[in-house]
């Protein structure tokens, strides 16, 4: 098929809830992606940052045929050694949460909203959430994002749910009432532009949360499984959670996610109080084992803050050169590069030139580049983004 017919029969059979861009992508591999006319695309946002040893990793692609020819699917009535070994693994890595298993990070919010109300009780159904979080988009998580964008047109939303500034422990001491059941935070906002909170936000909102007896949920949907150089995001804060959530990088591409909890907060849900039929399926529980061990064997983490340290100098050295570049911010392999005009165009011409980049809040360019990527591959990209800056430069100055 060519690329206008596979867009035509999108347009004819496919729900058009996704702004896209004309590319049919038929093949990748670590950091690069091919389209069905050979085109080759860098990527610097790999599979919206599910992918985060690259794409296909060989571990995980042999992990995944293993399991295949073996068991691909059993229901949750029976156990299986991969699904424990996948629990101890976040177990250890972790602080000693137990684990519930689904497919992805709003399901692991779910569940995370329905195991804190059910600690807290009927009376106490309230949880704070930060203003520009991001949770995903089932109704609670929907609910709890603090984006009215994301609200838009899906009115009445989930009841309970207050939004605060992020970054402000005093606006979060303000809301808490006799109604509140907890605190959900990311530890870096990425959606929301990839805001890194003050060092003490964290151990504050640990601290608020101790003297409230609340529960603190860190989602870690975005920032867990050692996108930031840490295998979560909370432990650059020296905390521990009650509850994270995650999802993306778990599986590396195969849709898997989970809710980590405090076994003495875990055990509220008994059996029968929530389940999901895919749960810890097989397949792609071999794949997060996969993904994980080869992030512990190969020294992933230590690579990831290196690499994260060389992309910020090459955005640093960009932010030099473009007046409206504002800011550079990141941790690991999560980077933003604030910019003082909208940068959907940057994004648009970046891919017309071979890279694949995002833009977040209509003014940050956002990279969550895979743990594999190459210092070459870095530098190709950068050389990229300039000349499509360059390119857009006059355009977005002027306007
Ligand atoms: C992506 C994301 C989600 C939603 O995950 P889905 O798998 O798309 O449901 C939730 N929280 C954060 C922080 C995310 O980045």
């Amino acid at each position: 098929m060519t690329r206008q017919e596979v867009i035509d029969q999108y347009g004819r059979c496919v729900i058009g809830n996704y702004g896209r861009v004309p590319v049919v992508i038929v093949r990748a591999e670590g950091s690069r992606m091919w389209d069905n006319d050979g085109r080759s695309y860098l990527d610097l946002f790999p599979g919206w940052g599910c992918s985060l040893l690259g794409h296909c990793h060989p571990r995980v692609v042999e992990a995944i045929r293993e399991q295949a020819g073996r068991l691909i699917h059993v229901d949750n009535t029976f156990y299986t050694v991969e699904q424990g070994r996948l629990a101890q693994l976040l177990a250890d890595l972790g602080f000693g949460g137990c684990s519930f298993f689904c497919n992805s990070g709003a399901e692991a919010n779910e569940a995370a909203i329905k195991l804190a109300r059910r600690v807290a009780g009927p009376s106490r159904f309230r949880i704070i959430t930060m203003e520009r979080s991001f949770h995903g988009r089932t109704y609670a998580a929907m609910s709890a994002t603090g984006q009215s964008r994301i609200h838009q047109g899906h009115a009445p939303l989930v009841p309970g749910f207050v939004h605060v500034p992020f970054d402000d422990v005093d606006a979060v001491r303000a809301a808490i009432t006799g109604e509140t059941a907890a605190v959900m935070v990311e530890p870096i906002q990425g959606e929301g532009g990839v805001v890194i909170p003050d060092d003490g936000y964290l151990p504050a909102l640990r601290e608020l949360c101790d003297e409230h007896g609340l529960l603190l949920i860190v989602d870690e949907v975005q920032t867990g499984c050692g996108r930031t150089g840490r295998w979560f995001g909370y432990q650059h804060a020296g905390i521990e959670p009650d509850i994270m959530t995650l999802a993306k990088a778990l599986g590396n591409g195969a849709p898997i996610g989970a809710m980590v909890a405090r076994p003495e907060v875990a055990s509220a849900l008994t059996p029968g109080s929530h389940a999901t039929t895919y749960g810890a399926n097989p397949l792609v529980v071999a794949a997060a084992i996969a993904t994980l061990e080869t992030i512990a064997r190969e020294n992933l983490l230590e690579r990831a803050r290196v690499i994260g340290e060389y992309i910020l100098g090459k955005a640093r050295a960009l932010a030099g050169r473009f007046g409206f570049i504002e800011a550079v911010r990141g941790r690991g392999l999560m980077i933003g590069i604030e910019l003082s005009v909208p940068g959907a165009e940057i994004v648009k011409a970046a891919l017309e030139r071979g890279l694949r980049i995002n833009c977040t809040q209509q003014t940050v360019l956002r990279m969550l580049p895979a743990m594999t990527i190459s210092e070459a591959e870095i530098d190709e990209a950068f050389e990229i983004l300039a000349e499509a800056i360059r390119e857009c430069e006059s355009r977005l100055v002027t306007t």
